[in-house]
């Protein structure tokens, strides 16, 4: 799996003249967008974590960027003049980890470009093209297994070309390292010296060095003026016709989870078989539980273990395993969620007390106070935002009062993770759950349980109530081993790493801000439509709404949801006793503008 790319930008781009008087090369717009940041866009939808780019000429640019996409590190060749772009990847090979892709920085390209390399069998890949007649040809040869013979851009020099170079390529860390160590011994003979002539020195050296060819691939380096324009009038428009035919069919999910997921979460499910049991894919799990404790609390402390299942499955790990046998459970129940957790704690028999709190309506933290003070609870468990209704509990305060109390907090935060910033510490939360399908804006089939490295070390030695959902047992064996103690879902856990490499790219309070815009939008025609919502707007979670369904006759859900999936939305009833709702969640990926479409939606339905 590659996880790490590389941008060689240092150079000054002088056959763009004027063009590049004031920027790099990769910051030459096309279509409003910049050529770099389309690149970049495409690295984050094919699962690049880490993006190093070497910067030189203009590299303020670079350093501007580096602030919109986490996922990028700069690091500056001082002397570009000097160098060629060999010398700049030398100065990013020092932060390189692991097997990257190489790309320059001044080509659009169609993004099946990196699936073709991502899913080449070869470790050391170098993509070619056929004919440009882009008047800037590199040609390259090959022997009769494929493998580099020759680049140049001279094609006498080439004898027979296979195919021309992109400027996009597969390495290996081993082979980055032997082009380095090629380069070094050059510096004196070739100060400006091409990554180009650092592969073929590498392969010399030992390296196989494969070319894949893709015939009619959409893509152009841009050096001049004339590239410029044909870019604009006749390549880009076909990679945006080819992207657009990739798009999978929209759907907008307006139901509490699954929640709507990018084309690109989807997509890294289709990925090459492997057995979970492999190192690669320990390292993989290794990561994600990191990245997640990332959100929540530092390394150190916090520690994220991956169940498969779905939330309920996590909370029934929490439930069963963090309350010791002598512990006593108090469990808030203000809704459907709350009663599940009663649920668990009854068919383990546990020692549980449930305090009930109106559904809709705060919980009054007085009365909890006392209720706290009366029993020798240990352990506290509670929903972070009640999905029946949207009501978003105070679990900071609750936290806090039940922590003063030298009380445990196990916390439901299965619809509030990843899109509440959440702080563990802080929120005094111990253990938490939550799932891939819903704010992470993963696919179903996951879940993970939060825990507070103290309070889980404490589980040593427990009896255990059950086994596949023991979490001490699972902690333990994942950190022996990095394998779970039974088959996860490969493909799940592959999109679940896409969805945080996006979350992190979107970060989780940029995400709240956008669920909030769409719940204004909706907030604002329940209002001119005169509906009523369940829930008062200061309590409510802006993640779901509670609508009370109309009492007028010829009102029907079925005909409601019918008419709104014609038009891609799917919404979802009401789950709570006597009081009749229907639910409009805006979780997921979803934007403001569809929002509006979905009000628009609304007012013709109800107006009707
Ligand atoms: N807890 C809360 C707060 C939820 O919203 C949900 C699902 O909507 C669950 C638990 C149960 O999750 P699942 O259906 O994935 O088991
Ligand atoms: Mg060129
Ligand atoms: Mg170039």
């Amino acid at each position: 799996m590659i996880r790490e790319a590389v941008i060689v930008g240092a150079g000054l781009g002088s056959r763009l003249k004027d063009m590049t008087k004031d920027r790099p090369k990769g910051f030459l717009e096309l279509d409003g967008s910049y050529l770099v940041e389309m690149s970049i866009k495409k690295l984050l939808e094919h699962g690049i974590e880490r993006i190093i780019i070497g910067t030189g000429y203009c590299s303020e640019w670079y350093e501007k960027l580096a602030k919109k996409y986490p996922a990028i590190e700069t690091v500056h060749n001082a002397n570009y003049a000097g160098t060629g772009s060999m010398g700049t990847l030398e100065v990013c090979a020092a932060k390189v980890t692991s097997d990257i892709l190489l790309l320059e920085s001044d080509l659009i390209y169609d993004s099946v470009a990196l699936f073709t390399l991502l899913n080449d069998h070869h470790r050391n890949v170098v993509l070619g093209s056929g004919a440009t007649n882009s008047g800037d040809e590199v040609y390259i040869a090959v022997d009769e297994n494929i493998e580099v013979a020759a680049i140049s851009k001279k094609l006498e020099m080439v004898g027979k070309s296979y195919a021309e170079l992109v400027g996009i390529s597969k390495l290996s860390y081993k082979t980055l390292q032997a082009m380095c160590s090629f380069a070094a011994s050059h510096h004196q003979d070739m100060p400006k010296m091409e990554y180009e002539t650092a592969l073929v020195g590498a392969q010399k050296m030992g390296e196989h060095l494969f070319v894949r060819k893709v015939n009619y691939l959409a893509w152009r380096e841009i050096d001049d003026a004339s590239h410029l324009e044909m870019a604009t009038k006749e390549i880009l428009p076909r990679i945006q016709e080819n992207e657009s035919i990739r798009q999978v069919r929209r759907e907008v999910l307006l139901n509490p989870g699954p929640a709507t997921t990018t084309d690109s979460v989807k997509y890294a499910q289709v990925c090459a078989d492997i057995c979970p049991r492999e190192e690669e894919f320990g390292q993989m799990m290794r990561w994600i539980c990191d990245e997640l404790t990332l959100f929540i609390g530092k390394k150190e402390d916090y520690e994220t273990v991956l169940f498969a299942g779905s939330g309920t499955l996590a909370d029934e790990v929490m439930v069963s395993s963090c309350v010791p046998q002598d512990g006593k459970l108090l469990i808030i129940n203000n809704g459907s969620y709350g009663q599940r957790l009663a649920k668990i704690a009854s068919v383990y028999k546990m020692d549980y007390e449930v305090y009930e709190s109106s559904t809709y309506e705060a919980i009054d933290l007085d009365a909890l106070g006392k209720k706290l003070d009366e029993g020798s609870y240990t352990h506290l468990a509670a929903v972070y935002h009640e999905t029946t209704t949207g009501l978003l509990n105070p679990i900071p305060q609750i936290g806090r009062m039940c922590h003063d109390r030298g009380i445990v907090t196990i916390i439901d935060t299965v619809s509030a993770f990843s899109a509440i910033p959440i702080d563990m510490e802080r929120d005094c939360i111990d253990f938490m759950a939550s799932t891939s399908n819903k704010c992470i804006q993963g696919m179903a089939g996951v879940c993970f349980v939060f825990c507070n490295r103290k309070e889980l070390e404490k589980l040593k030695g427990e009896p255990m109530r059950n086994y596949y959902m023991n979490l001490y047992d699972q902690y333990q064996y994942f950190s022996k081993t990095l394998q779970t103690r039974f088959t996860p879902p490969v493909q799940i856990l592959n999109a679940l790493r896409q969805a945080i490499i996006e979350t992190k790219q979107e970060t989780i309070e940029a995400r709240y801000t956008r669920y909030t815009a769409c719940w204004n939008i909706l907030v604002d025609v329940v209002k001119e439509l005169g509906l009523e919502m369940l829930v008062k707007e200061e309590e409510q979670s802006h993640l779901i709404t509670a609508i009370l369904e109309p009492q007028d006759g010829k009102y029907s859900f079925e005909e409601f949801h019918d008419l709104a999936r014609e038009q891609s939305f799917t919404i979802y009833p009401g789950k709570l006793g006597n009081i009749n709702t229907f639910r409009i969640a805006n979780i997921g990926d979803i934007q403001p503008h569809e929002m509006e479409q979905f009000a628009q939606f609304m007012r013709e339905y109800f107006r009707k």
